[in-house]
This record gives C-alpha cells, structure tokens and sequence, in this order.
C-alpha cells in the first residue's frame, strides 16, 4: 500500500467499514508510516470531538453562557448603530 492509496480510506478505517483483509493491509502502513498514523490519529480525535457534540446535551451552563454571549453580542452591536444613525 501507498499513502496515496491510503489516505482516501483512512476515514473508513477509523469507522471500521473496511473489510478484514483491507483493514490489516492499511493496518501495516500504518505501522511503517508515521505520516499516515498521525493522520488516522487525527481522523479518529475528530470524530471523537463531532460524536460528543452530536450525542451531548447540552446542560444548563450551555445556555447561560450562551445565552450571554449573545446578549453582550446583540447589545455591542446596537451601540454601533446607534453611532452609524
Ligand atoms: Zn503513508
């Protein structure tokens, strides 16, 4: 296998949707090259970060700070109108 081969597949092999044979082959440049390892190390952190965001719900303080930021938002730019008008 080839990086060039690889890396197009490296999302599915994080999900484990490669079949048996496909997966050991990849699984072996892995071990052999590190640029391809830090890349699946990637895949596999971002997915880790967009599964919590997708199956959390958000608590409480999520709204709080949210729901001030907004209010610090809309009100900085209120001000700006009024000094446009
Ligand atoms: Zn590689």
């Amino acid at each position: 296998m080839t990086c060039r081969k690889v890396v197009p597949l490296i999302d599915d092999f994080a999900d484990g949707a490669l079949d048996e044979s496909l997966s050991e082959k990849i699984q072996k440049h892995f071990s052999a090259c590190s640029k391809c390892e830090c890349q699946l190390d990637e895949t596999r952190r971002l997915k880790t970060l967009l599964g919590r965001l997708v199956n959390s719900e958000p608590g409480s303080q999520y709204f709080h700070v949210a729901t001030e930021l907004i209010l610090t938002r809309v009100s900085a730019e209120s001000q700006i109108q009024k000094r446009v008008h």
